[in-house]
C-alpha cells in the first residue's frame, strides 16, 4: 500500500515543521493530489488518524486539493490541462506526454495553533 508510507511520511514532516514553530497543535494539513498520482484520499485520512492518534496532530483537518494533470504536446511544444479521460493535444489532436504535474501527492501548507 503506497498511501501507507507516503502518509508516515507526511505526518512526520507535518509534526517536525509543527515542532519547529513551536505548534502547541496541528489544526489543519492542506495536501495537494495529482489527479494521475493513484492516491486516495480517503486512504491517506485513515492512516493519518492512525498515526496522529494522541499526538498534536491528532485533530487536524485534512484538506485534500485534486490538481489536474498537465501534459505537453511535442508538435505544439506547449503545455495543456488534461480534460477528463482526454489525453490529446487541444490544438493538433497529438497525444500529449505526461509532466510531473498531476503525479505529484505533496503537503500544500500546514496551520497549527
Ligand atoms: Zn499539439
Amino acid at each position: 500500500m503506497h498511501e501507507m508510507s507516503l502518509t508516515e511520511k507526511i505526518y512526520r514532516l507535518v509534526l517536525t515543521e509543527a515542532k519547529a514553530h513551536g505548534a502547541e497543535r496541528v489544526t489543519k494539513i492542506t495536501i495537494s493530489i495529482g489527479e494521475l498520482s493513484g492516491v486516495a484520499a480517503d486512504s491517506v485520512e485513515f492512516y493519518f488518524r492512525m498515526l496522529a492518534k494522541g499526538t498534536m496532530a491528532q485533530d487536524a483537518i485534512l484538506e485534500f486539493n485534486r490538481v489536474s494533470a498537465r501534459l505537453f504536446c511535442i508538435y505544439c511544444e506547449k503545455e495543456f490541462n488534461k480534460v477528463a479521460r482526454d489525453f490529446f493535444c487541444p490544438d493538433c489532436g497529438n497525444l500529449g506526454r505526461l509532466t510531473a504535474k498531476g503525479q505529484e501527492c505533496t503537503i500544500e501548507s500546514i496551520e497549527v495553533d
